[in-house]
Formats: structure tokens, sequence, C-alpha cells
């Protein structure tokens, strides 16, 4: 084992997070012109580990886009705790294959106390099922299988046997504003666009219920946690009602806004999505785990299990909890390492102040930019901020200048005809000062 060469990837690791607060957001020019020194011939002679390291060093580091700095707003990105970098690296020693309890014994009950955690942490109901999977995007395909999986079994068609070819057809509801994800899903999945009623949306992106279509006992109804502009919540209660009464699947969509569980302050907004039969959330971005990391809930785990059933002579399942059972793949890393230590770390408590403080920056930041002579488009109601400057190319030219700006870096969207910059806080490393550089950053890109 080559020692040297570990301890010296822990300290260009320690040297990165060390100044990445301070380095531009977005990388310079001369960084991103230097990523062509890895464009070369596919290597026919090898090349020593240090050298390896170096390069990477030297051309990759300052090539990175710095969203663990602080300022990062673009997307829906969450930073890494350092006690989740610090065991993650942990897991990535250990190599652990996570599927199995007897390929590994320590990433199975991880997760098996994560499961349990997560589900409590989230207020879902207890003894639901939890797939540890790569995002939020595979995490709404597992969910959405299930549902297939279990609407077609109460019509008596077994679909791992018999496919969709001929058989009785599930609607879906979805709302107009879905994510984008969830259309690619449910099209993997062999659920087109055709068979989805779009339900039309209020301003701020929310479901309507009075334009809500009958249901029955074959539809997939899916609803919005957290839609992702304008971070509003769909009217789960409401829908909830009319699910269950119908005999329909309900999935909440809910990547980072189920989050809100966890705040007493912020809580209301998720009321009903505890009645669902599935949810899917990142661990990646509220509960800031390094990428990739995220889980699918599901009420029934025999369902899931049914949904994501793998036979092989040669496969041992445990006679308890198995990774592999709840989630599409046969080989992942040890997520449950980094959200265990995230939830160990932060308590319930930590993990509600992350989400409170982050809802508290948004609100300053869209009070700032106001003040400013911004327009905020959006009801600010958790950590979503639209805002748009008089015209749209004015808007776009301080979106762009921001960005060449490097003090942070905020994406662009279209909110009904008008564009708009997108601001998302969802990192534990912003703080107060950051939203008031960022204010200013906008002011002098005017
Ligand atoms: C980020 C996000 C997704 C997709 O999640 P990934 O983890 O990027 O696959 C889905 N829905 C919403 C609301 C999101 O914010």
């Amino acid at each position: 084992m080559d020692e040297s060469l570990l301890q010296r990837s822990a300290r260009l690791g320690i040297d990165y997070l060390a100044s990445v607060r301070e380095r531009r957001v977005s990388p310079t020019d001369a960084a991103l012109d230097g990523l062509a020194r890895f464009e070369e011939a596919t290597p026919e002679q090898g090349t020593g580990a240090d050298a390896v390291l170096a390069m990477l060093d030297e051309v990759g580091s300052p090539a990175t886009v710095a969203t663990t700095g602080g300022r990062y707003f673009g997307f829906v990105v969450g930073g890494a705790l350092p006690v989740t970098v610090a065991a993650d690296w942990l897991a990535t020693a250990w190599d652990q294959n996570a599927v199995l309890e007897v390929l590994s014994p320590v990433a199975n009950r991880l997760e098996t106390v994560c499961e349990r955690w997560l589900v409590d942490l989230l207020g879902l109901p207890v003894g639901s099922a939890v797939g540890f999977v790569s995002s939020a995007s595979e995490a709404n395909f597992t969910a959405f299988a299930a549902a297939r999986h279990e609407l077609l079994r109460r019509a008596d068609w077994d679909v791992y046997e018999r496919g969709l070819y001929g058989a009785p057809p599930i609607r879906v509801v979805v709302s107009e504003e879905a994510h984008s994800c969830v259309p690619r899903a449910l099209g993997f999945l062999g659920m087109g666009q055709q068979h989805c009623v779009k339900v039309p949306v209020d301003g701020e992106g929310r479901m309507r219920i009075d334009a809500f279509p009958e249901l029955d006992d074959r539809t997939l109804v899916i609803v919005q946690a957290g839609h992702v502009s304008t971070g509003s919540f769909d009217p789960m209660a409401e829908i909830a009602t009319r699910v269950r009464d119908a005999g329909a699947w309900l999935h909440v969509e809910g990547a980072y806004g189920l989050w809100a569980a966890t705040s007493a302050q912020y809580r209301h907004l998720v009321e009903g999505a505890e009645h669902a039969d599935s949810w899917a959330v990142d661990a990646h971005k509220y509960l800031n785990v390094p990428f990739d990391s995220g889980f699918v809930v599901c009420r029934d785990r025999s369902v899931l299990e049914a949904a994501m059933d793998t036979r092989a002579p040669y496969i041992q399942y445990s006679a308890g909890r198995d990774g592999s059972r709840l989630t599409p793949v046969l080989s992942r890393r040890a997520r449950a390492v980094a959200i265990w230590a995230a939830i160990k770390h932060l308590g319930r408590s930590g993990i509600a102040e992350i989400v409170e403080r982050t809802c508290a920056h948004a609100k300053r930041l869209a009070a700032g930019l106001e003040a400013a002579g911004f327009e905020v488009l959006n009801d600010v109601v958790l950590n979503q901020v639209l805002v748009a400057a008089a015209t749209d190319e004015d808007t776009l030219g301080v979106a762009r200048r921001v960005q060449e700006g490097g003090v942070c870096w905020c994406g662009t969207t279209r909110r009904g005809d008008r564009a708009a910059i997108r601001v998302s806080i969802c990192s534990w490393a912003t703080t107060t000062d950051d939203i008031d550089q960022t204010i200013d950053a906008f002011r002098a890109a005017r």
C-alpha cells in the first residue's frame, strides 16, 4: 500500500477545502483552458500514481466549480459537510458493495439504521422501506416502477412476466410543471406523455385542486413537495384524500422540499405528504452529503421488493434487509455511510437548523434584491428565489455578469413569459455575509 500517495491525496483535499471559500465560484478562463491537458491519446503505457494524482490536482482542482464554498446558488445544490466528506473518504477506503448483508454487514447495518432515521425525520409511516440510490431522478424512477407493478398487480397483471404489451393502461396525473426528471422516468417505464393528465397550476406552480381530474384505482398521482423554481408545494392533504378515496397511488416528488418536515417552522408545507405511498428525496441537497446520494421511500416494503425483484442462483439474500431488493442495481457504493454521519453529527435539530437558516437567507436575499430595485417573482416560501430586472435583456445581462464576476453563481430560467434568475440556497456553508456579498454582486451587475 502506498501510504504517502494516500497522505498526499488527503492533503490535497484538505487544501482544496481550506481555500474554496476564498476563490472564485466559477473557474477562471485559464483554468478552463488548462483542461485541454487532459486531451491525450489513449495511454499505451502507464504513469506513476504520484504523477496521476498531481495532474489531477494541477489541472482538475482549479477547473472545479466551487459548489461547496457557500455562494453557489445554481440548480439545487448542497455542499458537503466536513463530517460527511470525512466519512465518505473512509467509506471509499472500505470500498464496500452495499447491496447485500453478506457483501457488507456494516453498510447493510448503516442502511438499516438510516432507513429508520430518515423515515422518522421526514415524518413518514413507521416501517416504510428506504432504498439508497444515486439521486432523486433514480428515486422517482424506482418509485414509479413500484407504483406500476402494484397498480397492475391489482388488475391481475404481472408486469414482470407480461410487460406492458396489452396491459390495462395506467393513467398518470402529474403537474404541468413537474420536474423534468418525472416525464423522463415515466418514459423509461413505458408510461409515455400521452397517458399523462397534466394538471394546470397556479401562479406559484401549485397544482390547482379545482382543475384536478377524477381518479380511479389505476392512477398514479405525482405531487411536488418543492417546485424546482418557486419552491412551492402542491396541496398534498386535499390530493391525498382524493387518492385514498379512489384507491390510486400517491407519489411525492420531494427532492429537497420534503426536508421541510424536519422544521417546526416549515413543517406545515408538507402537510399530507405522509399519506403517500412513495416518496423520492435527495440526500446530496439539503442533507449536505457528497454526490451522488438520494433515496426512495415506499410505504409497503413488499411492493418495492416485488418491483425490484431479481433472482440468480449466486445471489445470497439474508433473512433481514438487503439493500439490493429495494433499488434497481446490483453494485453500489455505501452511500449510507455519509448519510449516517450527517444525521449522527447534526441530529434532528441540526438538520432543521440548516433548513431554517437557508430559508432565512432566501428571505434576506429577496428583501435585499428588492431594495436594490430587482423584482422577486415568487412567494419565497422556502429556499428558492426568482429574480428579474425590468426587461428580459436586463435580467439575462445581470445573470451573465454575476456568473462571470465569480463572487457567486446563479442560473436562469423562464417564469411565465419572463426570463428570471434562479437562486437556490441549500448549502450548510452559506453565511449571512455570503448573502450580502451576493446582493452587492447583483447591484454591481446591473
Ligand atoms: C434536484 C431535483 C430533482 C432531480 O434530482 P437529482 O438528484 O438531480 O436527480 C428532482 N426534483 C426536484 C424538485 C429537484 O430539485
